[in-house]
Parts: C-alpha cells; sequence; structure tokens
C-alpha cells in the first residue's frame, strides 16, 4: 500500500501545464480539490478499486469516475466487447441493432420507463428531461410552466435549474453562475429537501403553473442525503393531486441505489426517468425516459425537438449493455449494500460527530453534530475543516474519496472487504 508520505512531483507538474490551458487546469471544476485546498493527482491508470497517479502512487477509489464505475475499473466483459465493436467503426448517425437491445434492457429494469431516447450525458438527459415536462403540461394550460427543484440538488449546468444547485457549485461557495439569467431561472422555484410542507405552501402559491417537480430521489449532490418519512411517495401524490409531472432525476441513483434504481427502491413511479453515469459503462452517455404517451411528444414522433449527433453510438451503447448484463447478476445489490453499510457503520462508530448514510452502491458521510436532512442543515452544521484534514490524512494513505464535504462516495463490486478494513483502520488514526 501506498506509504504515508506521498510524492507528488509529477502531479504538481503537470498541474502546472493544466492550468496555463484548462479553466483551473480541470475540464470539470471539482476535480481541482479547490475545496479542499490542495492540487489533484493526475489518474495514470486503473484496475478494479483501485487508480495510480503519475507518481505511481495508487488509491483505493470511492469516486468511480464519479459513479459509472460500479464494477469497478477495467471491466473484462465490457473491454472486450468493446473491442469487438470497434472494428466496425465508432460512430454512424444512423440507426444501429445495438440501440435496440439497449433500450429493451433499460425498458426491462427501470420500472417507470416504457420508451426512452439516448443522449450524450446527464446534464443532456434533464435539460431534456424538462423541455420535455414543459410541452406535456402546456398542451392544455400554457402557464404550466414552473419547476420545482430542491436546494442543493444538482442536474447538470442547464441554466434553468443552476440555482441553489449541489455539487462543485455548493463545493465552490458559487450561490449561483453569472452568465445565468434572471429570465433563464424565473420559472424555477426553491424549495427544502424532506419538506412537504413548503412544497405544499409552494403549489399552493404557484395553483396550475407549476409543470414539473425534480428530484434526486436519493440526494448525491449535497453529500448523501436519504429521503426521509416517505419524502418520494408524498411527491407523487401531491404531483398527481396538482396535475403536475414527478421527474426523478435518476443520473446518480440509476443503476446505483439499486437495480431499478431510486423508483423500485422506494417504489415510487415517476412520470419521467433522467438516467447517465453507470448506463454508459464509462463512456459518456445519458438518457431520459417516461410512459409512450409522455415520449409521444419527441420529434420525430411529436413536436418536442431533441437531437443528437453521437447520441446511441455503438461504442457508448456497447459499454453500457454490457454494464447492464453484470449488475443483473443475483444478489449484486444485496452485497454491494452490505459493504456500502459496513464502511458508513464503521465510520459512524469511529466519531460520534460523524453522520454517515449509505443506499445501495452509495454512500456518504459528514463531521456534523446535528442530522443533516436538505441543504440547508449540510450548510448550517458540517464542519468543513474537519473534513478537509480528514481528505488530506486519508489521501496520503491512499484513499481517494469525492474532494469535497458536498459529495457522495460509490462502492463498486470490485471493492473487497481488505480494501474497506483498510480504509477504516486509517479512518481510526485521523487526529484532529
Ligand atoms: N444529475 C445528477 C443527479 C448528477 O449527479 C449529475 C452529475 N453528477 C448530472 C445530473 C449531470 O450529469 P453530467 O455530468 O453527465 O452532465
Amino acid at each position: 500500500m501506498t506509504s504515508t508520505k506521498l510524492n507528488r512531483k509529477n502531479s504538481t507538474e503537470l498541474f502546472k501545464i493544466a492550468q496555463t490551458l484548462l479553466p483551473g487546469g480541470v475540464n470539470s471544476p471539482v476535480r481541482a480539490f479547490r475545496a479542499i485546498d490542495s492540487q489533484p493527482p493526475f489518474i495514470k491508470k486503473a484496475q478494479g478499486a483501485y487508480i495510480w497517479d503519475e507518481d505511481d502512487n495508487r488509491y483505493i477509489d470511492f469516486v468511480g469516475s464519479w459513479g459509472p464505475m460500479i464494477l469497478g475499473h477495467r471491466n473484462l466483459q465490457i473491454e472486450n466487447a468493446l473491442k469487438t465493436v470497434i472494428e466496425n467503426g465508432t460512430s454512424f448517425g444512423a440507426p444501429t441493432q445495438i440501440e435496440n437491445t439497449m433500450a429493451q434492457e433499460v425498458v426491462k429494469l427501470v420500472p417507470s420507463i416504457e420508451m426512452l431516447r439516448f443522449v450524450n450525458s446527464g446534464t443532456e438527459a434533464v435539460m431534456s428531461a424538462i423541455r420535455l415536462a414543459r410541452a406535456f403540461t402546456s398542451q392544455n394550460n400554457p402557464q404550466q410552466i414552473k419547476i420545482i427543484k430542491f436546494t442543493g440538488c444538482y442536474h447538470g449546468h442547464i441554466d434553468s435549474l443552476l440555482v441553489k444547485a449541489g455539487s462543485g457549485v455548493l463545493t465552490l461557495g458559487l450561490p449561483d453562475s453569472p452568465g445565468v439569467t434572471k429570465e433563464a431561472t424565473a420559472n424555477t422555484v426553491l424549495v427544502p429537501f424532506n419538506n412537504i410542507k413548503a412544497l405544499e405552501k409552494t403549489f399552493a402559491e404557484n395553483k396550475d403553473q407549476i409543470s414539473a417537480i425534480i428530484v434526486e430521489p436519493v440526494v448525491g449532490n449535497s453529500g448523501c442525503i436519504l429521503p426521509k418519512n416517505n419524502f418520494l411517495k408524498k411527491l407523487r401524490e401531491i404531483s398527481k393531486a396538482n396535475n403536475a409531472l414527478l421527474i426523478f432525476d435518476e443520473v446518480m441513483t440509476g443503476f446505483r441505489v439499486a437495480l431499478g434504481g431510486a423508483q423500485e427502491k422506494y417504489n415510487v413511479m415517476p412520470d419521467i426517468t433522467c438516467l447517465g453515469k453507470i448506463i454508459g459503462g464509462g463512456l459518456p452517455v445519458g438518457a431520459y425516459g417516461a410512459s409512450k404517451k409522455i415520449m409521444s411528444m419527441v420529434a420525430p414522433l411529436g413536436p418536442m425537438y431533441q437531437a443528437g449527433t453521437l447520441s446511441g453510438n455503438p461504442l457508448a451503447m456497447t459499454a453500457g449493455l454490457e454494464c447492464l448484463k453484470q449488475i443483473q447478476r443475483p444478489n449484486f445489490y444485496t452485497e454491494l449494500e452490505e459493504k456500502a453499510k459496513y464502511l458508513s457503520d464503521a465510520l459512524k462508530e469511529i466519531d460520534e460527530d460523524i453522520q454517515s448514510c449509505y443506499a445501495g452502491g452509495m454512500f456518504g458521510f459528514f463531521f456534523a453534530k446535528a442530522e443533516i436532512n436538505c441543504f440547508e442543515d449540510a450548510q448550517a452544521f458540517i464542519d468543513l475543516d474537519k473534513f478537509r484534514k480528514f481528505y488530506l490524512h486519508m489521501l496520503a494513505e491512499g484513499v481517494y474519496l469525492a474532494p469535497s464535504a458536498f459529495e457522495a462516495g460509490f462502492m463498486s463490486d470490485a471493492h473487497s472487504y481488505a480494501d474497506l478494513d483498510y480504509v477504516i483502520d486509517k479512518a481510526k488514526k485521523f487526529k484532529y
């Protein structure tokens, strides 16, 4: 295992160059390690539960490319299938058989989806889902275009939802992003997560104007926060009672908290589902799906326009399909959740000020003296300095967690109990 004093010479050099070429040296903000006042290791290779940086330090990886790597890195079946398919060409911009097979698989696995459209990222999936919801509900009532979003939920970097968003927006303390116009967010209404009273009030104040509620059914972008007291069931009831649609953004939770996602785990059926991450098996993919009735709005079947040059390309479809095949192994999610529980429970025992939780292969922990049920709690109670020091301690010991207190952790099939015991042992040695 990596020594406690990491040599980071090569990463430091590469980061210097990167900063002259890419904003902050990165292609996605949270990777820059600013939240923990540090610099990122540059990753050279990966295998199973491990990643290696450019100085050959090995880390146990709980980021897993921010979720997709549920089978661990370099899954053999995915790699072999990609090698085979690449010989036929990488993209045709025309229908292919594998898109059918992949779509059949998603329809089979995700309870509420009857028809879907593949896109290239989670952001694109959500952007399209919002357009679809508005197109659907404004057919009968042109005023029904407002979207309810929960504070601290991140749904990608689309203008209308980049308000009180989690993930990097929260990590970097950006209240909203410049460049997003007031008009773009004028029809976005914010409500705290796990707060049904506030939701009911919002519906009353915006009578017949709400098109949809969008939610991360298990929040992963303000840290990991579980839905409490039948929150999701109540969302379903309230949205139905108000003729509004319910959108589950399952970009993170899809195939992560259960095979059928959060909708299966909590037995609540949304109207529209957004997918990403795991559905691509490590390649860039997103998707949005719904009933045939709702999806009939999408062009060319209906008037709602949405398109994509590389959408459904054979590489992404192949990687995704191979991934979906393997996660259907009996007991896959039981074993995954047992490992997430094992780590989450152990962290709680180490320090009474750690609040931790898990759902399937997703877990999280906060250094906080109070329970965290929403973004507002997270902002009020998290000890960021303690997290930062803990993070750097763990990184130096070869444990790669998300470099922010406001992100979830991801367990993979490749993590062993020996890996988890190593992590727990190093966490016990942390002194604040
Ligand atoms: N929705 C959720 C819940 C996410 O976690 C993310 C990304 N972390 C997105 C949407 C955006 O996905 P992408 O980064 O692929 O655009």
